[in-house]
C-alpha cells in the first residue's frame, strides 16, 4: 500500500462535537465523586432535589446574578429543551431559529408539535430584519439562538443584534431560548453580554451545559429563568423523570466548591486553539471559494460551499474517501420565504476532537470532492 492510500484508508470523524478522551478530567472528577458520595450519602444517593443539587444550584445562581429558585438542573440541557418546548408550545405553534441551527434542537421542538422556521444566519449572526418580517406574520412560542460560537456554523451574534433581537421580543412578546455552551470556550476576542444582561422584560430564558466544560457523560444541564416557568419545569421534570441524576451534580459542584472549573476550561482552550486555527486556515487554504462563517471559539467552523460546488451526494463520495461528514441539510429547518432550504452546500466542521494533522487531511480531501 502506497503512503495516499494508507492516508486515505484513515478515517477522519467531522462528524459528531464531542470532547476527545484527552479532555475528560477522569482523576479529579472521580476524587469528587468518591468525596460527595462518600460526604452527603443520604442527598446523592436518594430519590429529592427535584431542581437539582441545592449547593450546585446556588453556585449558579451567584454566577449568574439571580435567586436559587430561578435555576433549574436537570440530565443534559437538550433534556431542559424537550420540557421547555413541552410546557410553551401548543400543536401547530411557531418557533423560530437560525437558519442553519442546532440540528437535535430542531428535532425536539418539531417532536413537541412546533413548525419549525429558521431565520437565515449572517456573519454576525441573525438576520435581524428577515426576523422582524416574519414576526410581522406571526409571534413564535420563542426564538431559540446560540448566540455565542453557534453550532453549526461557529458564528457569535454582534451586541447590536443582541439588543435588537431583545428589543423585538419585549415588543412582540414572546421568548427567547439562548443556548451557551459553548460560551465559555472562547479563543480570541472579548466576551460579549449574555442575552438575560440586556432584557429587563423577562423574556429570556438561559440554556447551558457542563458537556464542553468537563464531560457530555455526566449529563449535567441547567436552565436560568423566572421562579414560576422554573415551579412549572420542575413539575414536568418530576413527572418525567422522578428525580434528576444527583451524584454526577453533586460531583460538578464539588469540582466547582474545589476551584476547578477554571483551570479545565483554561487548559481546554489551550487543547483546542491550535485545532481551530489549524480548522480556519485549511478552509481559508483548500475552499477559498466557500464562503467561511467566522468562528472565534467553541466546537465548529461552518461553511457554505459555493453554488457551484458539487454536492451531489456529498456525504457518501466523502466516506468512499474514509471522511465522515454530517449531512448539511440536518441543520436546516422550513424556510422563511418558502424557499427549499440549501442545507445540501452547509457543511459542519468539528475541530475538537481531531488532530490538526487530520484536520488538514479532512479538509483537503473535502476540497478534492467539491
Ligand atoms: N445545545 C447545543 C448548541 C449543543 O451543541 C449541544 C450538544 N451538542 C446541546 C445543546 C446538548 O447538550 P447536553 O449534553 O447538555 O444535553
Amino acid at each position: 500500500m502506497s503512503t495516499d492510500q494508507k492516508t486515505q484508508s484513515q478515517q477522519i470523524l467531522f462528524t459528531r462535537g464531542v470532547p476527545p478522551a484527552e479532555a475528560l478530567p477522569a482523576e479529579d472528577l472521580g476524587e469528587c465523586f468518591d468525596s460527595v458520595v462518600r460526604n452527603d450519602t443520604s442527598v446523592v444517593l436518594q430519590y429529592g432535589q427535584q431542581r437539582g443539587y441545592a449547593p450546585l444550584r446556588k453556585q449558579l445562581a451567584e454566577e449568574y446574578g439571580v435567586s436559587d429558585d430561578e435555576v433549574l438542573v436537570g440530565n443534559g440541557s437538550l433534556q431542559l429543551q424537550d420540557l421547555l418546548s413541552k410546557h410553551l408550545v401548543n400543536e401547530e405553534d411557531a418557533v423560530f431559529t437560525e437558519q442553519p441551527s442546532y440540528d437535535r434542537s430542531i428535532l425536539t421542538f418539531r417532536r413537541n408539535g412546533a413548525r419549525v422556521t429558521g431565520i437565515p444566519l449572517e456573519e454576525d449572526g441573525i438576520d435581524v430584519e428577515r426576523l422582524e418580517r416574519a414576526l410581522e406574520r406571526e409571534v413564535p412560542a420563542f426564538l431559540y439562538l446560540v448566540p455565542d460560537f453557534q453550532n453549526p456554523t461557529g458564528a457569535t451574534l454582534s451586541l447590536e443584534k443582541r439588543r435588537r433581537v431583545v428589543e423585538l421580543a419585549e415588543r412582540y412578546g414572546f421568548y427567547i431560548l439562548e443556548d451557551i455552551p459553548y460560551r465559555k470556550l472562547r479563543y480570541r476576542g472579548e466576551d460579549l453580554p449574555l442575552l438575560r444582561e440586556l432584557d429587563s422584560a423577562g423574556r429570556v430564558i438561559t440554556v447551558s451545559s457542563f458537556s464542553k466544560l468537563l464531560s457530555p457523560g455526566m449529563r449535567v444541564g441547567f436552565m436560568i429563568g423566572s421562579k414560576g416557568l422554573i415551579d412549572d419545569l420542575t413539575g414536568l421534570a418530576e413527572n418525567t423523570y422522578l428525580a434528576p441524576v444527583l451524584p454526577t451534580q453533586a460531583a460538578v459542584s464539588e469540582y466547582i466548591g474545589r476551584g476547578m472549573l477554571a483551570p479545565n476550561v483554561e487548559s481546554l482552550k489551550e487543547l483546542y486553539r491550535p485545532r481551530w486555527e489549524a480548522m480556519t486556515s485549511s478552509v481559508k487554504q483548500e475552499l477559498p471559494g466557500a464562503t467561511m462563517f467566522t468562528s472565534n471559539g467553541g466546537f465548529f467552523v461552518g461553511v457554505m460551499l459555493p453554488e457551484d460546488a458539487n454536492t451531489q451526494n456529498l456525504v457518501g463520495r466523502a466516506k468512499e474517501q474514509g471522511l465522515v461528514l454530517t449531512p448539511g441539510e440536518s441543520f436546516f429547518a422550513d424556510s422563511d420565504d418558502g424557499e427549499p432550504p440549501r442545507g445540501e452546500r452547509f457543511v459542519r466542521l468539528p475541530f475538537c476532537a481531531v488532530t490538526t494533522d487530520q484536520i488538514e487531511e479532512g479538509v483537503s480531501r473535502l476540497a478534492g470532492l467539491v
